[in-house]
């Protein structure tokens, strides 16, 4: 067989004329491979074409509810495309070399995985990550991220998933950048450049994976799977601007989500996948449905299996995960007339140029190099940059009195359900990751410290007062300790330890299994067992510092009320023990800025900084106001608002420069502002930049951000930042969804976060 592979490798070198091509012209025409994908093309049967398409879980990871089953036969006969959830480098060697030299033709496989926030090395969750509002760390934690995966195999990432979402209920809000279009999207270049590289034929690159397109963070009731209806013109201009800004990065694959869109489930929807996704958007990777997307389908209604296998490929579908509908149904569907073959070819020509842009043709097994798997997996160098990396994605929320950074030589008392916990620290999503390796804050703190603090530990309580919900949040090797002793006994012992102590650290919040996929809550306050444990710490008279563990915004107001100093740890990674304590300590000044509003209560759900306006605003600095757009029980504000964090030094504001107030066509506006640091320590502050297009022929968001900059400011200096601005950045979706800007009156807003601005208005005339 290992001489049809050499053949095949000769033909593919053979250019054939363009007019034997069948499918997608474009791709055909432009792409660099055309005359290879013809090559093998020509080769393949309808069977083996259909086989591409196919792309079955291997069961070595758990991310779905059914198992794919008789692979390796299936592989024999050509019937897989690619595979995942496959761990080790050896382990795909074995299984690429089933398809290269054990199939008629040797087409080798595609072998994905969910590299969501790290491979083994982990870094904080994506919600954690866009706290850190330097893309440069982003882009370099998905490009250390690609060279660990491709060191083991694994060719293809699922990621970045990059959905929009303001609906913390929902637990796969973890999973994406937060609240806002403008930053999603940077980042969703950023990770797409990080893991592509610039040459996807190099061995420690991988393809990426943009999803889930589209609107799967907007699921009525935070509900996961769950119903999605928008209108259009909110598609366009909230939430289909970060899967836009991915493929314009050169994404080589999309991901179609499980929610429907306008009506029909995206994995079927042609106007999603063909018309905005490869017309207007000019894709031209491949398109995989997400687990059993197609099958899922006969659920949501709109057919039998036959059917939504057809519609799948009618509307753009290239790549079944798990149903294996197209591989059963395709040729049915053919002959009843359904689809037809040249679209079988088009979504099997996708698939082959993603593996020659890979260079899997050339090498099938470039990214098997064992040696590779043992030495440049999970070393201390990377552990060391997702150390700095979380550090930076730690938010100081309070810090009342001072009482952060901790003294090295204190006295402390490390309470929590997680405190001493190591697997619940990297955070969901981290399939490939060893949680038992994970430093805990405990070990954090030791550490840091050395013999110079005594640091003693409590538990508290448990992580829920429900042992029901406590038993669904710890999965997947996420165990979570149940403590059977009585809540009394458990407080008692916390007390005790608070009162022999100079500090309290309490780390509270939730399970890393509290957020994720099929995680959502329809509460996400803290709970109140722990609550109850904090109103006893609190009575010690102790300061204390409350370490909030979450995979999503939790409404903590109670806490915030109460409790003095508050650090928002969106679960940090496999070295979140030791980042935490860096910024506990002061070894790094806090900078992270939250990319979500933290909300005061669940009620308040969807509360998000760039609103729209109402016909009965709520004059500004009120609390209430009859027959204004206002609740009755609690104020319009968040409890933090978008882009808010603290840090150990105090940046004061100067006045917002504009170089005009009256400008014309495309000059561009410069917006300056000077920032100092007025505190005793170096340190860095996300100076953020919002516009308010303020009058429209459509609603407006009450602002938007349009740009930030993270600049380190040494103690006692000033730095002047300058934004520059452009009608671009002016743009928006009209009522004919044409992508345009409008002359008239803007106002430009710098400032430390969303709120906290000082404001100029430019009139901009065509
Ligand atoms: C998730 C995707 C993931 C896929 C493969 C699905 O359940 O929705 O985000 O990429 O599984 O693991």
């Amino acid at each position: 067989m290992k001489k049809t592979y050499i053949v095949l490798l000769i033909i593919t070198l053979t250019v054939l004329s363009c007019s034997q091509r069948e499918g997608n012209q474009k791709l055909s025409n432009e792409s660099p491979y055309a005359a290879r994908i013809d090559s093998v093309m020509a080769l393949m049967t309808l069977e083996e074409k259909i086989g591409q398409l196919n792309l079955p879980a291997a069961g070595d990871i758990n991310t779905g509810l059914a198992q794919s089953t008789g692979i390796v036969a299936k592989i024999k006969e050509g019937k897989v495309g690619g595979l995942f959830n496959i761990r080790t480098a050896e382990k795909i060697r074995q299984t690429q070399q089933v398809a290269v030299e054990e199939t008629r033709l040797g087409i080798p496989l595609i072998f994905g995985m969910d590299v969501i926030h790290g491979y083994k090395t982990l870094f904080p969750i994506p919600l954690g990550m866009s706290c850190v509002w330097d893309m440069d760390l982003v882009e370099q934690s998905a490009r250390l991220a690609a060279n660990e995966a491709t060191a083991d195999g694994i060719a293809w990432t699922f990621s970045p998933m990059v959905d929009v979402s303001r609906d913390p209920r929902w637990g796969r809000i973890s999973e994406g950048s937060g609240e806002d279009t403008y930053l999603g999207s940077e980042i969703a270049k950023a990770m797409v450049r990080g893991y592509q590289g610039d040459d996807l034929t190099a061995n420690n690159t991988m393809l990426s994976c943009v999803k889930h397109y589209a609107l799967y963070g907007a699921p009525e009731a935070g509900r996961d799977y769950n119903t999605v209806d928008m209108s259009r013109i909110r598609m366009y201009n909230e939430y289909f601007p970060p899967y836009k800004a991915a493929v314009d990065a050169g994404v080589g694959s999309v991901m179609a989500s499980f929610n429907e869109v306008d009506g029909v489930p995206a994995t079927a929807n042609k106007w999603l996948m063909t018309e905005v996704l490869r017309n207007q958007w000019g894709f031209d990777g491949f398109v995989v449905t997400d687990y059993t997307g197609i099958n899922e389908m006969v659920d949501h209604g709109i057919g039998d299996t036959l059917t939504v296998a057809a519609r799948a490929l009618d509307a753009g579908i290239d790549m079944d995960m798990v149903s294996d509908a197209l591989l059963d149904q395709t040729k049915n569907a053919i002959e009843q007339g359904l689809v037809t073959e040249a679209q079988v070819n088009q979504a099997c020509r996708r698939i082959l140029e993603a593996k020659f842009k890979l260079g899997l043709f050339d090498d099938p097994y470039k990214y098997c190099n064992l040696d590779r798997a043992k030495t440049e997996i999970f070393t201390t160098a990377n552990r060391q940059k997702a150390r700095e990396t979380a550090a930076e994605s730690i938010v100081l929320l309070k810090n009342e009195g001072k009482i952060l950074p901790l003294n090295k030589s204190s006295k402390i008392a490390l309470i929590g359900p997680l405190a001493n916990n190591v697997e619940n620290m990297a955070g969901t999503w981290s399939v490939a990751g060893d949680f038992t390796k994970s430093v805990s804050i405990m070990q954090g703190l030791k550490n840091a410290v050395g013999k110079n603090a005594t640091i003693q530990y409590a538990r508290g309580c448990n992580v829920v007062g429900d042992a029901d919900l406590e038993s669904r949040i710890s999965i997947f090797g996420k165990p979570t300790y149940r403590d059977e002793r009585s809540e009394a006994e458990m407080i008692g012992e916390a007390v005790r330890v608070a009162r022999s102590s100079d500090v309290v650290v309490a780390v509270i919040g939730e399970a890393s299994e509290s957020s994720g996929e099929s995680s959502s809550m329809s509460n996400i306050e803290i709970p109140e067992n722990q609550r109850r444990m904090m109103e006893a710490l609190l009575k010690t008279g102790k300061p204390i510092v409350a370490v909030v563990l979450a995979g999503r915004p939790l409404a903590m107001k109670w806490e915030s009320e109460n409790i003095p100093s508050i650090l928002n740890v969106f679960f940090a990674g496999s070295e979140a023990g030791d980042a935490i304590a860096d910024v506990l300590f002061g070894d790094v000044n806090p900078s992270g800025k939250l990319s979500v509003s933290i909300p005061q209560n669940t009620g308040q759900i969807p509360i998000y900084y760039n609103h729209k306006r109402t016909g009965r605003p709520l004059p500004e600095g009120q609390w209430f106001q009859k027959f204004k757009s206002n609740y009755l029980d609690v104020s319009n504000q968040p409890l933090y608002p978008f882009g808010y964090g603290l840090s150990y030094s105090d940046f004061e504001y100067g006045t917002l420069h504009l170089s005009a107030t009256e400008l014309t066509g495309n000059q561009t506006l410069t917006a300056s502002m000077e920032v100092t640091n007025k505190g005793d320590l170096d340190g860095k502050e996300v100076v953020q930049l919002y516009i308010r297009d303020v009058v429209g022929s459509v609603t407006r968001p009450v602002k938007e951000l349009k740009g930030f900059q993270k600049v380190l400011i040494k103690a006692g200096e000033s730095k002047k930042v300058t934004f520059e601005i452009t009608p671009e950045d002016l743009k928006f979706y009209n009522y004919e969804l044409n992508y345009v800007w409008e002359p008239g009156a803007f106002e430009i807003m710098v400032g430390t976060n969303s709120e906290d601005l000082d404001i100029a208005t430019i009139n901009w005339s065509r």
